[in-house]
């Protein structure tokens, strides 16, 4: 299989996906932030042992807000802000909080309301602000806890569009509680979060009411994916572009990835067959150059330092099942320079203060690109970094009948499917 029809990119959200490609999605979409990408910075904060299945009802720590100044944060209508005295607050009824080694807990088994900037979230439960002194003397997280079986429905309603079949929530609902349980497991006297709530992590919109969302949730209730008795920490991509990813190339090379399930599956996936699995990003070859110059001038061993203006972008190493995980890159002196692939997708979409924001992420690893005048015309296939489960293709295999054990199977090769 040539790679010349294929694009794809990394992290991304679906809508910019879905804009970007030209591709129309009939229904309704609960959520614009999407899938995974490499972009997941929470899922590469990866484990160190192998991750044993939980014994106790597990309850998830999901950071909902970086507050990093005065007047960000809003809970029921109180203004809630740091200062170097302490926590400030207009003392009120509805809000009793307590301070625990200077973070405030706030337990209220009530609906919240919180304003964070411009993102509203409504949660259930307790609720828990942690300073960050490490980065100012105003600046805290935001922590919500929720129960397992309640944060899942919030998941998968962010990750799916809300019009896919039941089959496709219920295989999301268990790689997301998969995935969930083991950054819970990994991060628990680690850190004071287990997830966030946006595509770096998963999404989570808070408290949903979305009929397919908890029917799956019910239907799952407990289910979770295994290899040889341990959690699968089961990573998903809204596209894999025909081609798997295996974890310990596109996520880290933890040996917690050295798994069966997480190499990725043979053989094309059905996704080939949707129109939203290719795509093409033009960058002007300037601002690219000058991305990848700035982000190789971040690691000491400056690996692009010599490269001068860029002819073309060619997969020089790529995994069994096909998909580039090494990328050659030759600039005008005809001189090459190898990146991992994993690495060029991060660079060609980190933001650096000094270099304008392109209009298109690059949207997956699995790339060509050729100059085109004073531009590099990037082609890719698929969305995100490819590894487990894919969204889009689940969804067309839902939509064949399959049952969410099988599809489960697919992209996850050898898995165990274990209720608890
Ligand atoms: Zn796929």
């Amino acid at each position: 299989m040539t790679l010349n029809n294929f694009f794809q990119p990394n992290s991304c959200d679906r809508r910019q996906f879905i804009t970007a490609t030209g591709v129309l999605v009939v229904g309704g979409l609960i959520s614009c932030s999407s899938k995974h990408d490499d972009t997941r910075v929470d899922a590469q904060q990866v484990p160190q042992k192998h991750i044993p299945i939980p014994t106790e009802p597990i309850t998830m720590r999901v950071c909902v807000g970086k507050m990093r100044n005065r007047n960000g944060f809003e809970l029921d209508g109180e203004h809630i802000y740091l200062t170097k005295e302490g926590w400030k607050y207009r003392s009120s009824n509805t809000l009793s909080p307590e301070i625990v080694d200077g973070a405030m807990w706030i337990h209220i088994s009530a609906t919240h309301t919180m304003i964070m900037l411009e993102k509203i979230k409504r949660c259930t439960g307790k609720i828990s602000l942690h300073p960050r002194s490490d980065i100012s003397p105003h600046a805290f997280d935001v922590v919500v806890h929720v129960p397992m079986e309640e944060y899942i429905p919030g998941v998968i309603a962010g990750e799916l569009y809300s019009h896919w079949h039941p089959n496709t929530f219920a295989a999301q609902a268990i790689a997301a509680r998969s995935y969930a349980a083991a950054q819970h497991l990994q991060r628990k006297n680690a850190s004071h979060y287990d997830v966030s709530d946006g595509p770096s992590s998963q999404v989570f919109l808070g408290d949903v009411t979305l009929d397919v969302a908890h029917r799956a949730v019910n239907e799952t209730r407990g289910v979770l994916l295994t290899w040889n008795n341990k959690i699968v920490p089961s990573y998903y991509s809204a596209c894999c572009g025909g081609m798997a990813a295996a974890a310990s190339d596109a996520i880290s090379s933890s040996h917690l990835h050295n798994i069966p399930p997480l190499q990725g599956r043979s053989g094309n996936d059905v996704c080939t067959s949707l129109g939203v699995h290719q795509w093409t990003v033009t960058r002007s070859h300037r601002n690219l150059k000058k991305r990848l110059s700035q982000w190789s001038d971040t690691l000491t061993s400056r690996p692009l330092k010599k490269m001068r203006s860029i002819q073309s972008i060619i997969p020089v190493q790529t995994n069994k099942h096909g998909r580039p995980i090494k990328l050659e890159i030759t600039d005008r002196q005809k001189n090459a320079y190898n990146i991992s692939a994993k690495q060029f997708v991060h660079a060609a979409n980190t933001s650096f203060p000094s270099i304008p924001t392109p209009n298109q992420r690059v949207w997956s690893s699995c790339l060509v690109a050729s100059r085109s005048g004073l531009d590099i015309e990037l082609r890719g296939v698929g969305m995100g970094h490819g590894v487990g489960l894919c969204q889009y293709g689940a969804q067309a295999l839902a939509g064949k009948d399959m049952s969410w054990e099988s599809i489960l199977k697919w992209y996850y090769p050898s898995v165990d499917i274990e209720s608890l």
